[in-house]
């Protein structure tokens, strides 16, 4: 390791592992890995099958099919790249995360997978090489190689964190309940109340009493509120920085009692670009307000991940229930191709109408997919669950939709339900309720199935 190893970035690291790596002790780790690959494979698939959270994660025919061989070409990857490919490596490794990251499995067992497989290569090094010094270069080696890889892992679920942490921001904003739409127009107006007096000043010649924007109504909302309301936007540092800069300038003419010749047009110009960030930083905020589904007015999937999960952590504090139902609309593609896709529109509204009608006001309900409904319902164990689903699936049966033709469609649709049971993990539940949803289209439709079961491990 060259002294200024620790200054490289991970990338530049790896490069020179490899290179200042001897080429016979790398040669040592690609015939390991050639010779027990497969076997170092197969005792990675072994201990994460009996670790109970891991094994959630698994299915077995996946795991034979597609992942066994994904992970011995990982392993292959990382030792038989040269020191010209590893941007291609470190690629790969972030996409390996990435994809951990959204199945949001958790880093222990990562690493927990890590030691298996670092375990089983050592093993193959010692079996492999008589000399000393050799096996532990190898093993220094494959420990430096598998620390990269971590490393490249593990950046995903920072982005993922992240990303996550947004929108339970962004639901933070809707579920106290801001109106972004007034906020924008109340804020434009003490903006423009603002620029008026500025220009005001200027015509009258009266520089001493030109207002900063720190200390209008606009400035002071902007920095006590505003800010944290732009926090995270792109547009906030700018709004910040242009008012700072204007404001300088405008202290400065405040002193002199000297109006520059340039400043009119700079201030012109400023206005006209705060009020187009302003504009702008609005409308992101309003598209972040808008988690809603246009047509059926129900949440679209913007905040389901962070519904589900506020509900787990709940549930996990407090000890309570919730259940997860999904509703499929039987048929939906018939009623479009018989009445046309307006009437498939308003059969989507009305199923949406009667969902509203038979949960709380503290349930969620939410558009899943084209015809699709997810409810969560808080504090609702399986049997209340069904119940309740029950009672949406007879409403709607015994309703027909009548149209302004006095034609009537009738609807029907099947669920699935499932509830809490421990599982810390939000897409685990949805894809219980998916299974049942299934059986319930399986078994007829215009049923709903229930499913509280974790599904079939090994
Ligand atoms: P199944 O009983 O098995 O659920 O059958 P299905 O016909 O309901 O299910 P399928 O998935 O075959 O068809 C769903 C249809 O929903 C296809 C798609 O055109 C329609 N659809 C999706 N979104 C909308 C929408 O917003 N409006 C309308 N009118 N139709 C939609
Ligand atoms: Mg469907
Ligand atoms: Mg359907």
């Amino acid at each position: 390791m060259s002294p200024a190893f620790m200054t490289l970035s991970p990338l530049d690291q790896m490069k020179e592992t490899i290179n200042e790596t001897p080429i016979h002790i790398r040669e040592i780790l690609r015939n390991v890995v050639t010779t027990s690959g497969q076997t170092c494979v197969s005792l990675f698939y072994s201990a994460l099958f009996q670790h109970e959270r891991a094994a959630i994660f698994l299915e077995k025919e996946t795991v034979e099919v597609k992942m066994r061989p994904q992970l011995l070409a990982w392993i292959q990857s990382l030792f038989f790249t040269d020191a010209d490919h590893v941007e291609e490596l470190s690629e790969l490794q972030c996409r390996i995360g990435t994809i951990h990251a959204q199945l949001e499995i958790p880093t222990d067992i990562v690493v927990y997978g890590l030691y298996i497989i670092k375990q089983a290569l050592i093993d193959g090094i010692k079996a492999s090489t008589p000399d000393k010094d050799d096996t532990i270069a190898a093993i220094i080696y494959l420990s430096t190689m598998m620390d990269f890889a971590f490393k490249f892992m593990i950046k995903a679920y920072d982005i993922n964190f992240r990303k996550k942490v947004e929108s339970d921001e962004a639901f933070r904003l809707v579920s106290l309940g801001h109106n972004i739409s007034y906020e924008k127009e109340t804020q434009i107006s003490t903006f423009s109340g603002w620029s008026t007096q500025a220009f005001y000043c200027l015509c009258k010649d009266h520089p001493e009493d030109l207002p900063t924007i720190a200390e209008s109504e606009f400035g002071l909302w902007l920095t006590h509120k505003g800010m944290s309301l732009f926090k995270g936007t792109h547009e906030a540092n700018q709004i910040q920085n242009k008012v700072r800069e204007l404001d300088t300038k405008i202290a400065a003419i405040r002193k002199t009692g000297l109006i520059p010749p340039e400043f009119p047009t700079e201030l012109h110009k400023a206005i006209t670009s705060l009020t187009f960030l302003i504009g702008r930083v609005f409308r992101h905020l309003e598209e972040v307000e808008n988690g809603r589904d246009p047509l059926t007015k129900v949440f679209n999937r913007r905040f389901l991940d962070v519904v589900i999960q506020n509900e787990i952590t709940f549930a996990l504090t407090h000890e309570k229930p919730f259940s997860l139902v999904i509703l499929d609309i039987d048929h939906f593609k018939k009623i479009n191709d018989q009445f046309g896709h307006l009437v498939g529109d308003e059969v989507l509204c009305f199923v949406a109408e009667i969902i509203a009608a038979n949960v709380r006001a503290n349930d969620f309900i939410f558009r899943y997919g084209g015809e699709e409904f997810l409810i969560v319902l808080t504090e609702i164990p399986l049997e209340d669950g069904l119940i309740c689903a029950e009672r949406i699936r007879t409403a709607l049966a015994e309703h027909p939709l009548t149209l302004s033709s006095s034609d009537q469609v009738q609807v029907t649709l099947s669920g699935g339900i499932t509830t809490f049971a421990g599982e810390t993990n939000a897409r685990l539940l949805i894809h219980q309720a998916d299974e049942a949803l299934y059986k319930a289209k399986s078994n007829g439709r215009n049923c709903i199935v229930a499913t509280h079961h974790t599904p079939e491990k090994v």
